[in-house]
Protein backbone atom coordinates (compact mmCIF):
# COMPACT_ATOMS: atom_id res chain seq x y z
CA UNK A 1 0.00 0.00 0.00
CA UNK A 2 1.08 3.21 -0.73
CA UNK A 3 -0.13 4.28 3.08
CA UNK A 4 1.17 2.65 5.80
CA UNK A 5 -1.04 1.30 8.83
CA UNK A 6 0.34 3.41 11.52
CA UNK A 7 -1.94 6.19 9.57
CA UNK A 8 -4.36 4.06 10.19
CA UNK A 9 -7.64 5.90 8.89
CA UNK A 10 -5.63 6.72 5.71
CA UNK A 11 -4.73 2.91 5.03
CA UNK A 12 -8.36 2.23 6.20
CA UNK A 13 -9.51 4.06 3.15
CA UNK A 14 -6.88 3.00 0.38
CA UNK A 15 -7.28 -0.88 1.35
CA UNK A 16 -10.86 -0.98 1.33
CA UNK A 17 -10.38 0.61 -2.00
CA UNK A 18 -7.11 -0.89 -3.62
CA UNK A 19 -7.93 -4.25 -2.03
CA UNK A 20 -11.29 -4.71 -3.86
CA UNK A 21 -13.46 -4.69 -0.66
CA UNK A 22 -15.95 -1.77 -1.46
CA UNK A 23 -16.43 1.28 -4.15
CA UNK A 24 -17.51 3.95 -2.26
CA UNK A 25 -18.25 5.81 -5.28
CA UNK A 26 -22.19 5.04 -5.47
CA UNK A 27 -24.61 8.32 -5.31
CA UNK A 28 -26.15 7.51 -2.06
CA UNK A 29 -23.93 8.62 1.29
CA UNK A 30 -23.56 5.78 3.47
CA UNK A 31 -24.07 3.18 1.21
CA UNK A 32 -20.70 1.29 -0.54
CA UNK A 33 -20.87 -1.20 -3.45
CA UNK A 34 -19.39 -4.43 -2.21
CA UNK A 35 -16.92 -5.77 -4.43
CA UNK A 36 -17.10 -9.45 -5.66
CA UNK A 37 -13.82 -9.98 -3.77
CA UNK A 38 -15.16 -8.50 -0.47
CA UNK A 39 -18.78 -9.98 -0.85
CA UNK A 40 -17.15 -13.13 -1.16
CA UNK A 41 -14.94 -12.65 2.47
CA UNK A 42 -18.18 -11.33 4.22
CA UNK A 43 -20.62 -14.08 2.79
CA UNK A 44 -17.75 -16.62 4.04
CA UNK A 45 -18.12 -14.76 7.53
CA UNK A 46 -22.04 -14.74 7.67
CA UNK A 47 -22.28 -18.46 6.33
CA UNK A 48 -19.96 -19.55 9.03
CA UNK A 49 -22.34 -17.88 11.86
CA UNK A 50 -25.24 -19.06 10.43
CA UNK A 51 -23.98 -22.48 10.02
CA UNK A 52 -23.24 -21.77 13.98
CA UNK A 53 -26.90 -20.68 14.54
CA UNK A 54 -28.32 -23.23 12.84
CA UNK A 55 -26.77 -26.18 14.81
CA UNK A 56 -27.46 -24.56 18.19
CA UNK A 57 -31.48 -24.61 17.75
CA UNK A 58 -31.43 -21.78 15.42
CA UNK A 59 -34.01 -21.87 12.39
CA UNK A 60 -32.88 -19.28 9.67
CA UNK A 61 -35.54 -17.22 7.78
CA UNK A 62 -36.98 -14.18 6.11
CA UNK A 63 -39.23 -11.15 7.61
CA UNK A 64 -40.41 -8.41 5.81
CA UNK A 65 -38.39 -5.26 5.04
CA UNK A 66 -41.29 -2.46 5.48
CA UNK A 67 -42.80 -2.20 9.20
CA UNK A 68 -46.16 0.08 9.48
CA UNK A 69 -45.80 3.11 11.75
CA UNK A 70 -48.40 2.51 14.29
CA UNK A 71 -46.37 -1.02 14.32
CA UNK A 72 -43.34 0.05 15.02
CA UNK A 73 -44.12 2.67 17.70
CA UNK A 74 -45.52 0.59 20.08
CA UNK A 75 -42.61 -0.07 22.91
CA UNK A 76 -41.79 3.43 23.68
CA UNK A 77 -38.31 3.13 24.73
CA UNK A 78 -37.24 1.36 21.57
CA UNK A 79 -38.87 4.01 18.91
CA UNK A 80 -37.17 6.83 21.19
CA UNK A 81 -33.87 5.04 20.70
CA UNK A 82 -34.24 4.79 16.59
CA UNK A 83 -37.03 7.39 16.03
CA UNK A 84 -34.52 10.29 14.50
CA UNK A 85 -32.86 7.01 12.33
CA UNK A 86 -35.58 6.09 10.66
CA UNK A 87 -36.23 5.69 6.88
CA UNK A 88 -39.84 6.14 5.50
CA UNK A 89 -41.63 5.41 2.63
CA UNK A 90 -44.27 7.56 2.24
CA UNK A 91 -45.69 7.47 -1.14
CA UNK A 92 -46.69 4.79 -3.95
CA UNK A 93 -46.52 6.25 -7.00
CA UNK A 94 -47.66 9.66 -6.86
CA UNK A 95 -50.19 8.95 -4.43
CA UNK A 96 -49.51 9.53 -0.63
CA UNK A 97 -49.77 6.17 1.95
CA UNK A 98 -52.48 5.98 4.57
CA UNK A 99 -49.99 4.44 6.81
CA UNK A 100 -46.07 5.25 6.44
CA UNK A 101 -43.95 2.25 6.07
CA UNK A 102 -40.56 2.45 8.19
CA UNK A 103 -37.51 0.52 6.91
CA UNK A 104 -36.30 -1.74 9.49
CA UNK A 105 -33.80 -0.05 11.61
CA UNK A 106 -34.04 -3.78 13.46
CA UNK A 107 -36.70 -6.34 13.01
CA UNK A 108 -38.15 -6.50 16.54
CA UNK A 109 -41.47 -4.31 15.57
CA UNK A 110 -41.48 -6.76 12.52
CA UNK A 111 -41.21 -9.99 13.98
CA UNK A 112 -42.69 -9.86 17.54
CA UNK A 113 -46.18 -9.66 16.19
CA UNK A 114 -45.62 -12.74 14.40
CA UNK A 115 -44.35 -14.51 17.34
CA UNK A 116 -47.69 -13.00 19.06
CA UNK A 117 -49.24 -15.60 16.20
CA UNK A 118 -46.97 -18.11 16.77
CA UNK A 119 -46.56 -19.18 19.73
CA UNK A 120 -49.36 -20.33 21.67
CA UNK A 121 -47.99 -23.24 24.13
CA UNK A 122 -45.36 -24.21 26.05
CA UNK A 123 -44.85 -26.87 22.99
CA UNK A 124 -43.89 -23.66 20.87
CA UNK A 125 -41.04 -22.90 23.02
CA UNK A 126 -38.26 -21.78 22.77
CA UNK A 127 -38.26 -20.32 19.55
CA UNK A 128 -35.21 -19.15 18.31
CA UNK A 129 -34.65 -17.76 14.57
CA UNK A 130 -31.84 -15.64 12.65
CA UNK A 131 -31.74 -13.87 9.54
CA UNK A 132 -29.44 -12.31 7.38
CA UNK A 133 -30.85 -9.08 5.82
CA UNK A 134 -30.07 -5.22 5.47
CA UNK A 135 -31.27 -2.96 8.46
CA UNK A 136 -31.58 1.06 7.34
CA UNK A 137 -30.51 3.65 9.38
CA UNK A 138 -30.65 7.48 8.28
CA UNK A 139 -27.23 8.34 9.76
CA UNK A 140 -26.06 11.65 10.34
CA UNK A 141 -22.81 11.55 11.57
CA UNK A 142 -19.49 11.16 9.04
CA UNK A 143 -20.16 7.51 7.38
CA UNK A 144 -17.24 5.12 6.99
CA UNK A 145 -17.69 1.98 4.71
CA UNK A 146 -18.06 -0.92 6.60
CA UNK A 147 -17.94 0.66 10.11
CA UNK A 148 -21.41 3.99 9.78
CA UNK A 149 -23.21 3.53 7.25
CA UNK A 150 -26.68 3.30 5.75
CA UNK A 151 -27.31 0.37 4.88
CA UNK A 152 -26.32 -1.92 7.25
CA UNK A 153 -25.98 -5.56 6.24
CA UNK A 154 -26.24 -8.42 9.31
CA UNK A 155 -27.83 -11.35 10.84
CA UNK A 156 -29.78 -10.83 13.94
CA UNK A 157 -31.32 -13.98 16.16
CA UNK A 158 -34.59 -13.28 18.04
CA UNK A 159 -35.39 -16.05 20.93
CA UNK A 160 -38.47 -16.40 22.98
CA UNK A 161 -38.74 -18.08 26.23
CA UNK A 162 -40.78 -20.18 28.83
CA UNK A 163 -38.84 -18.62 31.59
CA UNK A 164 -36.49 -16.21 32.65
CA UNK A 165 -33.79 -18.41 33.66
CA UNK A 166 -34.39 -20.01 29.72
CA UNK A 167 -33.91 -16.50 28.52
CA UNK A 168 -30.66 -15.89 31.06
CA UNK A 169 -29.51 -19.08 29.17
CA UNK A 170 -30.48 -17.94 25.66
CA UNK A 171 -28.09 -15.10 26.33
CA UNK A 172 -25.18 -16.79 27.97
CA UNK A 173 -25.70 -19.44 24.43
CA UNK A 174 -25.73 -16.65 21.92
CA UNK A 175 -22.51 -14.91 23.65
CA UNK A 176 -20.88 -18.12 23.47
CA UNK A 177 -21.57 -18.85 19.63
CA UNK A 178 -20.12 -15.10 19.06
CA UNK A 179 -17.06 -15.50 20.93
CA UNK A 180 -16.89 -18.87 19.05
CA UNK A 181 -17.32 -16.59 15.47
CA UNK A 182 -14.68 -14.14 16.73
CA UNK A 183 -12.26 -16.90 17.79
CA UNK A 184 -12.52 -18.22 14.04
CA UNK A 185 -11.87 -15.02 12.69
CA UNK A 186 -8.88 -14.74 15.06
CA UNK A 187 -10.05 -11.70 16.43
CA UNK A 188 -9.80 -11.24 19.95
CA UNK A 189 -12.77 -9.57 21.74
CA UNK A 190 -13.70 -7.47 24.64
CA UNK A 191 -17.25 -9.21 25.83
CA UNK A 192 -18.92 -6.46 28.36
CA UNK A 193 -22.07 -5.42 30.08
CA UNK A 194 -22.68 -2.77 28.96
CA UNK A 195 -23.77 0.58 31.79
CA UNK A 196 -27.76 1.27 31.99
CA UNK A 197 -27.68 4.22 29.55
CA UNK A 198 -26.04 2.68 26.55
CA UNK A 199 -28.10 -0.57 26.84
CA UNK A 200 -30.16 -1.64 23.14
CA UNK A 201 -33.45 0.34 23.52
CA UNK A 202 -36.55 -1.96 25.21
CA UNK A 203 -33.95 -4.15 26.71
CA UNK A 204 -32.67 -5.15 29.94
CA UNK A 205 -29.51 -5.21 29.26
CA UNK A 206 -26.97 -5.91 26.68
CA UNK A 207 -23.53 -7.26 26.28
CA UNK A 208 -21.11 -6.20 23.98
CA UNK A 209 -18.29 -7.73 21.98
CA UNK A 210 -15.46 -4.55 21.55
CA UNK A 211 -12.88 -5.04 19.23
CA UNK A 212 -9.79 -2.81 19.18
CA UNK A 213 -8.73 -1.02 16.53
CA UNK A 214 -5.42 -0.22 15.06
CA UNK A 215 -6.21 3.58 16.16
CA UNK A 216 -6.85 2.74 19.81
CA UNK A 217 -10.48 3.34 19.39
CA UNK A 218 -13.16 0.23 19.64
CA UNK A 219 -14.93 -1.20 17.19
CA UNK A 220 -18.63 -2.78 18.89
CA UNK A 221 -18.60 -5.62 16.22
CA UNK A 222 -21.85 -7.72 17.77
CA UNK A 223 -24.59 -7.38 20.65
CA UNK A 224 -25.95 -9.74 23.01
CA UNK A 225 -29.27 -8.62 24.37
CA UNK A 226 -31.49 -9.97 27.23
CA UNK A 227 -35.08 -8.33 26.50
CA UNK A 228 -37.00 -9.83 29.13
CA UNK A 229 -40.45 -9.50 28.88
CA UNK A 230 -40.74 -6.15 27.48
CA UNK A 231 -41.09 -6.67 24.10
CA UNK A 232 -43.58 -9.44 24.74
CA UNK A 233 -45.87 -7.41 27.11
CA UNK A 234 -46.34 -4.98 24.16
CA UNK A 235 -46.77 -7.00 21.67
CA UNK A 236 -49.36 -9.84 23.50
CA UNK A 237 -46.76 -12.60 23.19
CA UNK A 238 -48.20 -15.22 25.42
CA UNK A 239 -48.20 -19.30 26.20
CA UNK A 240 -50.83 -21.62 27.93
CA UNK A 241 -48.28 -23.96 30.38
CA UNK A 242 -49.12 -27.30 31.42
CA UNK A 243 -51.46 -26.53 33.61
CA UNK A 244 -53.34 -24.27 30.80
CA UNK A 245 -52.93 -20.52 32.35
CA UNK A 246 -51.05 -17.98 30.63
CA UNK A 247 -47.98 -16.78 31.19
CA UNK A 248 -45.78 -14.36 29.50
CA UNK A 249 -42.40 -14.65 27.73
CA UNK A 250 -39.10 -14.19 28.16
CA UNK A 251 -36.86 -12.29 24.91
CA UNK A 252 -33.61 -12.21 23.80
CA UNK A 253 -32.27 -10.98 20.44
CA UNK A 254 -28.25 -10.85 18.97
CA UNK A 255 -26.75 -9.64 16.21
CA UNK A 256 -23.53 -9.08 14.26
CA UNK A 257 -23.14 -6.70 11.25
CA UNK A 258 -20.61 -6.22 8.36
CA UNK A 259 -18.48 -4.45 11.20
CA UNK A 260 -17.13 -8.24 11.21
CA UNK A 261 -15.63 -7.40 8.10
CA UNK A 262 -14.28 -4.36 9.24
CA UNK A 263 -12.74 -5.48 12.29
CA UNK A 264 -10.85 -8.74 10.10
CA UNK A 265 -9.26 -5.54 7.84
CA UNK A 266 -8.21 -3.32 10.64
CA UNK A 267 -6.72 -5.79 12.88
CA UNK A 268 -5.28 -8.33 11.09
CA UNK A 269 -3.96 -5.98 8.07
CA UNK A 270 -0.27 -4.72 7.63
CA UNK A 271 1.43 -2.77 4.95
CA UNK A 272 1.18 -4.97 2.63
CA UNK A 273 -2.94 -4.82 2.37
CA UNK A 274 -5.49 -6.94 4.04
CA UNK A 275 -4.84 -10.18 6.10
CA UNK A 276 -7.26 -13.16 6.09
CA UNK A 277 -7.26 -15.73 8.48
CA UNK A 278 -8.02 -19.54 5.97
CA UNK A 279 -11.58 -20.06 7.64
CA UNK A 280 -12.69 -17.14 5.35
CA UNK A 281 -10.58 -16.11 2.01
CA UNK A 282 -12.35 -16.88 -0.87
CA UNK A 283 -8.90 -18.40 -1.92
CA UNK A 284 -7.12 -20.31 0.43
CA UNK A 285 -4.06 -20.89 -1.84
CA UNK A 286 -3.21 -19.61 -5.36
CA UNK A 287 -0.86 -21.52 -7.09
CA UNK A 288 1.31 -19.55 -9.42
CA UNK A 289 3.46 -20.96 -12.25
CA UNK A 290 6.82 -19.90 -12.45
CA UNK A 291 8.54 -20.08 -16.21
CA UNK A 292 10.93 -18.10 -17.91
CA UNK A 293 10.15 -19.19 -22.21
CA UNK A 294 10.15 -23.14 -22.30
CA UNK A 295 8.50 -25.99 -20.83
CA UNK A 296 5.22 -23.35 -19.85
CA UNK A 297 2.64 -26.26 -21.18
CA UNK A 298 4.06 -28.78 -18.84
CA UNK A 299 4.21 -26.43 -15.64
CA UNK A 300 0.58 -25.18 -16.19
CA UNK A 301 -0.68 -28.73 -16.72
CA UNK A 302 1.04 -29.46 -13.12
CA UNK A 303 -0.14 -26.31 -11.32
CA UNK A 304 -3.95 -27.76 -12.60
CA UNK A 305 -3.66 -30.79 -11.32
CA UNK A 306 -1.76 -29.57 -7.74
CA UNK A 307 -4.94 -26.93 -7.85
CA UNK A 308 -7.53 -30.17 -8.44
CA UNK A 309 -6.29 -32.02 -5.46
CA UNK A 310 -6.29 -29.25 -2.75
CA UNK A 311 -9.59 -28.57 -4.38
CA UNK A 312 -10.81 -32.13 -4.13
CA UNK A 313 -9.83 -31.98 -0.15
CA UNK A 314 -11.42 -28.91 0.58
CA UNK A 315 -8.59 -26.20 0.01
CA UNK A 316 -10.56 -23.16 -1.82
CA UNK A 317 -7.55 -22.88 -4.53
CA UNK A 318 -7.18 -20.94 -7.91
CA UNK A 319 -4.60 -21.23 -10.89
CA UNK A 320 -3.10 -17.81 -11.82
CA UNK A 321 -2.70 -18.38 -15.27
CA UNK A 322 -2.51 -15.16 -15.91
CA UNK A 323 0.49 -13.33 -18.56
CA UNK A 324 2.25 -11.18 -16.14
CA UNK A 325 5.21 -11.82 -13.74
CA UNK A 326 5.17 -14.40 -11.04
CA UNK A 327 6.24 -11.31 -8.95
CA UNK A 328 3.13 -8.96 -9.83
CA UNK A 329 1.29 -12.12 -9.22
CA UNK A 330 2.23 -12.37 -5.17
CA UNK A 331 1.66 -8.65 -4.76
CA UNK A 332 -1.85 -9.12 -5.96
CA UNK A 333 -2.70 -11.70 -3.92
CA UNK A 334 -0.95 -10.79 -0.38
CA UNK A 335 -2.50 -7.15 -0.93
CA UNK A 336 -6.01 -9.01 -0.58
CA UNK A 337 -5.28 -11.74 1.98
CA UNK A 338 -4.78 -14.70 0.23
CA UNK A 339 -3.32 -16.52 3.15
CA UNK A 340 -0.91 -18.90 0.93
CA UNK A 341 0.94 -19.07 -2.55
CA UNK A 342 1.88 -22.30 -4.45
CA UNK A 343 4.99 -21.56 -6.59
CA UNK A 344 5.66 -24.67 -9.15
CA UNK A 345 8.74 -23.72 -11.57
CA UNK A 346 10.72 -26.38 -13.85
CA UNK A 347 13.18 -27.78 -11.22
CA UNK A 348 10.19 -28.28 -9.02
CA UNK A 349 8.22 -30.07 -11.74
CA UNK A 350 11.67 -32.37 -12.07
CA UNK A 351 12.23 -32.95 -8.52
CA UNK A 352 8.17 -33.75 -7.89
CA UNK A 353 8.27 -30.79 -5.71
CA UNK A 354 6.50 -27.47 -4.27
CA UNK A 355 7.19 -24.29 -3.02
CA UNK A 356 4.40 -23.73 -0.27
CA UNK A 357 4.74 -19.64 1.17
CA UNK A 358 2.62 -18.47 3.67
CA UNK A 359 1.40 -14.65 3.56
CA UNK A 360 3.31 -14.25 6.72
CA UNK A 361 6.39 -15.49 5.33
CA UNK A 362 7.03 -18.97 6.38
CA UNK A 363 8.60 -21.26 3.35
CA UNK A 364 8.28 -24.71 2.73
CA UNK A 365 9.85 -27.00 -0.22
CA UNK A 366 7.81 -29.66 0.19
CA UNK A 367 7.02 -33.14 -1.41
CA UNK A 368 4.49 -33.17 -4.11
CA UNK A 369 2.24 -36.02 -2.77
CA UNK A 370 2.34 -34.12 0.40
CA UNK A 371 0.76 -30.96 -0.49
CA UNK A 372 -2.70 -31.41 0.94
CA UNK A 373 -1.47 -32.27 5.04
CA UNK A 374 1.34 -29.25 4.34
CA UNK A 375 -1.07 -26.82 3.10
CA UNK A 376 -3.64 -27.36 5.76
CA UNK A 377 -1.06 -27.54 8.84
CA UNK A 378 0.96 -24.25 7.29
CA UNK A 379 -2.79 -22.64 7.10
CA UNK A 380 -3.98 -23.91 10.39
CA UNK A 381 -0.10 -22.77 11.97
CA UNK A 382 -0.58 -19.41 10.42
CA UNK A 383 -3.93 -18.96 11.85
CA UNK A 384 -2.67 -19.50 15.27
CA UNK A 385 -0.13 -17.33 14.72
CA UNK A 386 -2.74 -14.33 13.53
CA UNK A 387 -4.53 -14.73 16.57
CA UNK A 388 -1.88 -14.69 18.99
CA UNK A 389 -0.60 -11.58 17.38
CA UNK A 390 -3.96 -9.74 18.08
CA UNK A 391 -4.40 -11.16 20.91
CA UNK A 392 -0.78 -10.06 22.47
CA UNK A 393 -1.59 -6.28 21.07
CA UNK A 394 -4.93 -6.63 22.49
CA UNK A 395 -3.83 -7.59 26.03
CA UNK A 396 -0.88 -4.86 25.76
CA UNK A 397 -3.45 -2.34 25.23
CA UNK A 398 -5.35 -2.68 28.51
CA UNK A 399 -4.06 -0.64 31.33
CA UNK A 400 -6.16 1.20 34.55
CA UNK A 401 -6.17 4.67 35.78
CA UNK A 402 -7.16 5.71 39.16
CA UNK A 403 -7.60 9.45 38.34
CA UNK A 404 -9.59 11.63 35.20
CA UNK A 405 -6.18 13.15 34.30
CA UNK A 406 -4.10 9.96 34.29
CA UNK A 407 -7.01 8.47 32.43
CA UNK A 408 -7.09 11.36 29.93
CA UNK A 409 -3.05 11.08 29.25
CA UNK A 410 -3.62 7.09 28.48
CA UNK A 411 -6.43 8.04 26.15
CA UNK A 412 -4.29 10.69 24.41
CA UNK A 413 -1.00 8.38 24.38
CA UNK A 414 -2.70 5.14 22.49
CA UNK A 415 -6.47 4.45 23.62
CA UNK A 416 -7.27 1.45 24.28
CA UNK A 417 -9.07 0.09 26.92
CA UNK A 418 -8.54 1.85 30.18
CA UNK A 419 -10.20 0.40 33.49
CA UNK A 420 -11.46 2.57 36.25
CA UNK A 421 -13.88 2.33 39.17
CA UNK A 422 -17.37 4.07 38.40
CA UNK A 423 -20.14 4.67 40.77
CA UNK A 424 -23.46 3.47 38.42
CA UNK A 425 -24.65 7.70 37.97
CA UNK A 426 -24.88 8.73 34.69
CA UNK A 427 -23.34 12.04 35.30
CA UNK A 428 -20.29 10.81 36.47
CA UNK A 429 -20.35 8.63 33.22
CA UNK A 430 -20.59 12.37 31.11
CA UNK A 431 -17.85 13.46 33.89
CA UNK A 432 -15.64 10.08 32.80
CA UNK A 433 -16.62 11.04 29.19
CA UNK A 434 -15.78 14.69 29.22
CA UNK A 435 -12.42 15.10 31.21
CA UNK A 436 -11.04 11.68 30.96
CA UNK A 437 -11.61 11.05 26.71
CA UNK A 438 -13.23 7.94 27.06
CA UNK A 439 -16.69 6.31 27.68
CA UNK A 440 -17.64 3.71 29.79
CA UNK A 441 -18.20 0.29 28.03
CA UNK A 442 -18.80 -1.78 30.47
CA UNK A 443 -18.07 -4.55 33.26
CA UNK A 444 -16.01 -7.72 31.70
CA UNK A 445 -18.37 -10.66 31.59
CA UNK A 446 -18.67 -12.80 34.30
CA UNK A 447 -16.25 -10.42 36.30
CA UNK A 448 -17.97 -8.09 39.31
CA UNK A 449 -14.79 -6.41 40.90
CA UNK A 450 -15.29 -2.93 43.24
CA UNK A 451 -13.62 0.25 42.42
CA UNK A 452 -13.84 3.68 43.95
CA UNK A 453 -15.37 5.86 41.26
CA UNK A 454 -12.94 8.02 39.25
CA UNK A 455 -14.86 11.07 39.04
CA UNK A 456 -17.10 11.36 42.18
CA UNK A 457 -14.52 9.03 44.35
CA UNK A 458 -17.67 6.59 45.68
CA UNK A 459 -17.62 3.20 46.03
CA UNK A 460 -18.49 1.29 42.80
CA UNK A 461 -17.27 -1.19 40.38
CA UNK A 462 -14.51 -1.39 37.82
CA UNK A 463 -15.33 -1.16 34.64
CA UNK A 464 -13.30 -0.63 31.18
CA UNK A 465 -13.51 3.27 29.42
CA UNK A 466 -12.95 3.66 25.64
CA UNK A 467 -13.05 5.69 23.15
CA UNK A 468 -15.34 3.98 20.43
CA UNK A 469 -16.23 4.25 17.04
ZN1 LIG B 1 -19.40 8.65 40.58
Amino acid sequence: MKIPKSNFSEWYNEVIDACDIVDIRYQVKGMPVYKPWGFKIMRLCFSQLEGMLNSTGHDQTYFPLLVPEDQFGKEAEHIKGFGGDVLWVTHGGEEKLERKLALRPTSETIMYPMFSLWVRSHADLPLRVHQTVCVYRHETKATKPLIRGREVYWNEAHTVHATEEDCEQQVCQGAHIYKQFFDMLAIPVMILKRPPHDTFPGAVYSMAFDVLMPDGKTLQAGTVHNLGSKFSKVYDITYSDVHGQMKEVFQTCYGISMRCLSSLIAVHGDDKGIVLPSTVAPIQAVVVPVFFGEGKEAILTKCKAVADILAAKGVRTRVDDRDIRPGEKYYHWESRGVPMHVEIGPRDLAAKKLVLVTRDGEKKVVEEEKAVEEVHAMLKAQDARLFEKATKHLQDNLRSAKTLKELKELMAEKGGFVKIGWCDEEKCAEKVEVEGGAAIMGTEHGKMEKGKCIACGKAGTAVWAAKAY
